[in-house]
C-alpha cells in the first residue's frame, strides 16, 4: 500500500514551521506575487530560503504556488522570479497558466511541475494530455466522486493530488467572476473576496435602500454558502486508491487550524498504514476538527452530488468553539514554567488546553501569570505579549495554547 504524502499549507514562515512540526509530510506556500491568496502573508524570497531550509532539515517537501492566471503585464519579470525559486530549490512549483509553463520550459527550469486545481482536470484525458506536457503531478478538481476518481487514477500514471480537507470554493474551482463583478477583485490573481458566502437581498430599483430579504425556506437564503470539505471518513477508501498527495486548503487560515488539521490527519493516515485491518475512526478525531473555526462538514462531491445538506442553512459565520491563545516560546523544566506568546486574551485562572506535537493534549489551569520582569500579572490582553505559565508537563516550542469558549472565567 503506498503512503500518500500529506500536504498543508503554509501561508507564512511560522505556520510552514507548525505545519511540518504536526506531521506534514510536505508543505505548501506562495510567494509575494504569482501566487493566489493575496490576503496571505506570503513569504518573501529570504524567507521562502528559510522555510526551505527548515522543511529539508525534516526530510520534507515544499512547494511553490505560481498559479495565478496572468495577464500580460503579469508577465514582467516572471522568469527571473522562476530562476530564483530553482536557486533557492523548493521542490516543486504549483501552476495553472500554460504560459507559466510556457517560461519554465523556455528558460530550461527543471522543477517539478504540478497543475493547480485551478486547472480544472476532471477526467484522465485531461491528465494524459498534461503529462505530455511535461507536468508531473495533477492537483485534481474538487468537483470529482470517488468513482471518478478512481477511474482517473486506473487510467493515468502521473502523480495524483487531491483535497481532503478545507473551504469548498463554490464554482468550479475558481471560474467565478463575482468577486471581480462586486469589488473589482480578481479571483484567478489571488484577489477573492469571498463574496459568495456575503448576504444577499432583493432591491427593486427604485427604492434604494430597501432590502427585501430572499428566502429559499423559513431560514433564508444560502444558494452560494457550501459547508467546509472533510473526507476523513474516506481516509482508507482514498489511501487504497493509490492518490499520491492528500491536501489540506488553508493558506489564510489560522495556525490553530494548521496545527490541528495536520495532526488529525497524520494520525488517521499512520493509524490505518499500520494496521489496515483494525483501524477504525477515532472519535476523538471528529471532535478536533470540531474544535477549530469551521462551517460545518461536507463530503461535497466525493460521496455523489452534492445537495442541500452541503450547504449551511444557518450561517456563513465561521463556527469558533476554541480561542487560539497563544504559542509556546520556551520552556524550563527547573521551574515547571514555558514562556507564551500570546495571541489572545490571558486571565489569571484560565483553564487552557495545551497542545502537543505528538497528537496528545493537556489541560493547564493558569494559578499565575508573570512577564518577563518576572511581576505577577492578573491578565495578558496584548498580542505578541511574552507571558510565564506554570505548565504541569514538559513542553516545547511551537505547541499551540487554546482556550474553550464557554470556559467560565474565574
Ligand atoms: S467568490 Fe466564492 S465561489 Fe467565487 S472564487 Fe471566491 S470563493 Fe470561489
Amino acid at each position: 500500500m503506498k503512503k500518500p504524502e500529506l500536504l498543508a499549507p503554509a501561508g507564512n514562515l511560522e505556520k510552514l514551521k507548525v505545519a511540518i512540526l504536526y506531521g506534514a509530510d510536505a508543505v505548501y506556500c506562495g510567494g509575494h506575487q504569482y501566487g493566489l491568496r493575496e490576503g496571505a502573508d506570503n513569504f518573501s524570497l529570504a524567507e521562502l530560503a528559510e522555510g526551505t531550509e527548515f522543511a529539508h532539515r525534516y526530510g520534507r517537501k515544499i512547494y511553490l504556488t505560481v498559479n495565478m492566471i496572468p495577464h500580460n503585464d503579469d508577465l514582467i519579470g516572471l522568469p527571473d522570479y522562476l530562476k530564483q525559486l530553482q536557486a533557492i530549490g523548493v521542490d516543486g512549483l504549483i501552476i495553472a497558466d500554460p504560459g507559466v509553463l510556457y517560461f519554465l520550459q523556455a528558460e530550461g527550469i527543471e522543477l517539478p511541475v504540478h497543475l493547480s486545481t485551478q486547472a480544472n482536470a476532471v477526467n484522465w484525458a485531461s491528465i494524459r494530455f498534461w503529462k505530455e506536457q511535461g507536468i508531473e503531478r495533477v492537483i485534481l478538481a474538487r468537483e470529482l466522486s470517488q468513482e471518478e476518481i478512481s477511474e482517473i487514477r486506473e487510467k493515468t500514471e502521473l502523480e495524483l493530488e487531491i483535497f481532503i480537507h478545507g473551504s469548498n470554493c463554490i464554482s468550479y474551482s475558481g471560474r467565478c467572476l463575482l468577486s471581480n463583478y462586486l469589488v473589482n477583485r480578481d479571483a484567478n490573481r489571488g484577489k477573492c473576496a469571498h463574496s459568495c458566502r456575503w448576504k444577499y437581498y432583493l432591491v427593486e430599483e427604485k427604492r434604494p435602500g430597501e432590502y427585501y430579504p430572499i428566502t429559499e425556506d423559513e431560514q433564508g437564503s444560502y444558494i452560494m454558502n457550501s459547508k467546509d470539505l472533510c473526507l476523513l471518513e474516506y481516509l482508507p477508501e482514498i489511501i487504497n486508491m493509490g492518490i499520491d498527495s492528500l491536501k489540506i486548503e488553508g493558506r489564510m487560515k489560522s495556525l490553530h487550524y494548521v496545527a490541528n488539521v495536520t495532526r488529525v490527519y497524520r494520525r488517521a493516515i499512520d493509524a490505518y498504514l499500520a494496521n489496515p485491518v483494525a483501524y477504525r475512526l477515532d472519535p476523538l478525531w471528529w471532535e478536533e476538527l470540531k474544535k477549530i473555526n469551521q462551517r460545518d462538514y461536507t463530503t461535497a462531491f466525493f460521496a455523489g452530488p452534492p445537495t442541500t445538506v452541503d450547504h449551511n442553512y444557518h450561517s456563513s459565520a465561521y463556527q469558533r468553539n476554541f480561542d487560539f491563545i497563544g504559542m509556546i516560546r520556551e520552556y524550563r523544566p527547573e521551574k515547571g514554567e514555558a514562556t507564551v506568546e500570546v495571541r489572545h486574551k490571558l486571565v489569571r485562572g484560565d483553564l487552557l488546553e495545551i497542545i502537543g506535537f505528538d497528537g496528545e493534549s493537556f489541560t493547564q489551569r493558569l494559578d499565575y501569570l508573570l512577564n518577563e520582569a518576572g511581576e505577577q500579572l492578573e491578565s495578558a490582553p496584548h498580542p505578541r505579549q511574552l507571558i510565564r505559565i506554570p505548565v504541569d508537563r514538559p513542553v516545547q516550542p511551537y505547541y499551540l495554547v487554546r482556550r474553550e469558549r464557554n470556559e467560565p472565567r474565574s
